[in-house]
């Protein structure tokens, strides 16, 4: 295959990845959307199979490879539970990570391979996008794995503040430029190491700060920080679609990261910065004695089959009890009797972006029944009911009204405002946040206290009496 044929090929692949992206933006493309991601990395792999496999063994060993690598992607893709993605996501970031400190070190102990150069003659321009994917990846290896650790709850999710944090930050990010200027120059192996270790310590330092509700965006950072560490590896390769996707998955990351972090009122720099976590407080006792109103499953029933609307807020204990296919039962109950039915979906509601998307459109909820934030949240004042199922700091009225919350300035979703707030959940627990809802105490709140599925299950039978 020639040079052109093969760069031809890479385009079009990279073409598709575009086109990927483009589809997964919306549910009803979304199934269209992977069709094109797996047949554009289809052809960048016989791509660079046929062009830029030199030898046999070469071939065979790389086809060991991917059987091994996709087998155990494909056993461990299947095995996991949906509540469970974020730590996998996070976990494989850090592959990522760690492949491109692998390919740094081939390329710098074996340069003739790579066509860079020769040992102790390498192409400057080569050691700088070498150094570059090295930092990047080593960052992104033990940062991955701090984050796989605390989503995991292997380790605390409150956050770790160092003293002196940032200033330690910043001249570890000083030392690590005057070592990638070493490296160009001398072309030391030692100081090839000394980058790896001080970006590995950075990496570690960069996440323990950030506390638990505040993950979500360090996972997509993490995603923005491996597909740069990717493109890094695509330099070193010379494989343009490598770049193309590392660019690719580098760019949306960051773009989804800014996303995230409007939605949760967080500065956008100083998460990229590391360490923006530690807002996050536990549980206030104020010791006052609060009265909680507690319904049944018939309350429940008898409230929304008389309403006229009613509008259901998932979050993550819905994910928890696999609570969505009752939830759809129910709102099929409830569209049969005449009452509108509508979902709302918070930008951060669940673990991971567009999980709630995801569940619902599993139990074949409608697409155009589920409504944005933005787009709903000024329909909760004319709601007779607000369904929330297992969301918590999604609704939390001390993101709006109360300026010494942790949470204080986060968009939340107006469920106060309807009529009638029915919360299921099995305990006045707080959520991820780790803070107190003052919802459940307020005069129009009514508290289902038991497992998502089997409560809405119990409001389903109970509606047909
Ligand atoms: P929360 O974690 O705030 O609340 C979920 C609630 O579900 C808990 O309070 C829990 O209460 C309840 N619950 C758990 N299991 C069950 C069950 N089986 N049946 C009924 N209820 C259950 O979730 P939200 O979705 O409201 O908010 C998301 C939070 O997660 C935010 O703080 C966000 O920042 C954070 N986050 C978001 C990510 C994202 O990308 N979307 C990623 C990581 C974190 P109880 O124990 O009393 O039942």
């Amino acid at each position: 295959m020639s040079a052109n044929l093969a760069s031809f090929l890479y385009l079009v692949s990279g073409v598709l990845f575009i086109m990927a992206l483009r589809g997964l933006s919306h549910p009803t493309t979304s199934r269209k959307g992977n069709l094109y991601g797996m047949v554009g990395m289809a052809i960048a792999i016989v791509t660079t199979l046929i062009y830029a496999t030199p030898s046999f063994n070469g071939f065979v060993l790389i086809l060991a490879g991917l059987a091994i690598g996709g087998g155990a992607g494909a056993v461990i893709a299947k095995r996991i539970a949906m509540t469970a993605m974020p730590q996998l996501v996070a976990a494989f970031h850090s592959l990522v990570g760690l492949a491109a400190v692998m390919v740094a070190a081939a390329a710098l102990y074996a340069p003739e391979s790579f066509g860079i150069g020769v040992v102790g003659d390498i192409h400057a321009q080569a050691l700088v996008e070498m150094s570059l994917g090295v930092a990047i990846g080593a960052i992104t290896f033990t940062g991955s794995v701090i984050a796989f650790l605390k989503l995991d709850g292997r380790m605390s999710g409150k956050p770790i503040l160092l003293p002196m944090r940032h200033v330690v930050n910043a001249g570890l990010a000083i030392g690590l430029v005057v070592l990638i200027v070493l490296l160009v120059t001398t072309q030391s192996h030692t100081i090839f190491w000394l980058i790896v270790l001080l970006s590995l310590v950075l990496g570690v330092l960069i996440i323990v700060p950030i506390g638990g509700a505040d993950m979500p965006v360090v996972v997509s950072m993490l995603n923005s920080y491996s597909g740069w560490a990717a493109a890094g590896i695509g330099f070193t390769l010379g494989n343009l679609a490598l770049i193309i996707t590392g660019a690719l998955v580098g760019s949306s990351g960051a773009i989804l990261s800014y996303i995230m972090c409007k939605g949760m009122n967080r500065s956008f720099i100083s998460v990229i910065l590391g360490g923006f976590g530690g807002e996050t407080a536990a549980a206030t006792d104020d010791g006052i004695e609060r009265t909680v109103k507690q319904g049944s499953a018939d309350d429940a029933a008898y409230l929304m089959m008389n309403a006229q609307k009613v509008i259901i807020v998932p979050g993550y204990g819905m994910a928890v009890a696999q609570a969505q296919h009752a939830l759809r039962e129910m709102a099929d109950k409830l569209k049969e009797a005449g009452v509108e039915v509508k979902y709302a979906i918070h930008p951060v509601a669940g673990r991971m972006p567009g999980h709630m998307n995801v569940l619902l459109a599993e139990a074949q909820v409608p697409y155009d029944e589920v409504f944005e934030l933005e787009d709903i949240n000024s329909e909760f004042a004319q709601a007779d009911v607000a369904y929330v199922i297992g969301a918590n700091d999604v609704t939390n009225p001390s993101a709006r009204d109360d300026k010494s919350s942790p949470i204080y300035g986060m968009p939340i979703l107006d469920v106060d405002k309807a009529r009638t707030c029915l919360f299921v959940k099995r305990s006045l627990g707080s959520g991820y946040a780790g803070i107190d809802n003052t919802l459940f105490y307020k005069d129009g709140t009514m508290m289902l206290l038991g497992d998502a599925k089997k409560m809405t299950e119990e409001i389903v039978k109970a509606m047909d009496h």
